[in-house]
């Protein structure tokens, strides 16, 4: 068994769409950053690719790279299985967490659920998304963006 994890997190930015966990969620503000800025499917990237030893999404999906501006993340997700499974694993299950103080991430958590499960090609069971506020601390808590933290678990054996 192997286990990794993964943190990210973008500042709003006004006329960008919000997609989180590969969701479009309607809101005054999207995220900036050179994909989609998705940061739960950026945090559940590293944290398969950290529990196979293979770096960082970075490393993965330059950003910079014209092949990836604005790109969707779920193929970051759909490319980081495929190099996973490559490497001799099996993805057992992922969970994450968002921090956001809003829009309100709950309502939206099944059909992430169920777009994570399809880019991993792992049943929904597999998979669990869980959100939060910060409670008005910080720069999560004071709206200014929104973060995501995940873990990994793979079985096998991998090279
Ligand atoms: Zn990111």
């Amino acid at each position: 068994m192997r286990t990794g994890i993964g943190f990210d997190a973008h500042a709003f930015e006004k006329g960008r769409p919000l997609v989180v966990g590969g969701v479009t969620i309607p809101h005054e503000r999207g995220l900036a950053g050179w994909s989609d800025a998705d940061p739960l499917l950026h945090a559940l990237t590293d944290a398969l690719l950290g529990a196979a030893a293979l770096g960082d999404i970075g490393r993965h999906f330059p950003p910079g790279d014209s092949a990836w501006r604005d790109a969707d993340s779920r193929v970051f997700l759909r490319v980081a299985a495929e190099r996973v499974r490559e490497a001799g694993w099996e993805i057992a299950n992922v969970d994450a967490t968002v921090l956001a103080e809003a829009p309100r991430i709950g309502p939206h958590v099944a059909a992430m659920t169920a777009v994570i499960a399809e880019a991993l090609g792992i049943p929904a069971g597999s998979v669990n998304v869980k959100a939060t506020t910060m409670e008005g601390m910080g720069f999560i808590g004071r709206g200014e963006g929104i973060a995501a933290m995940a873990v990994a678990t793979l079985s096998g054996e991998g090279t």
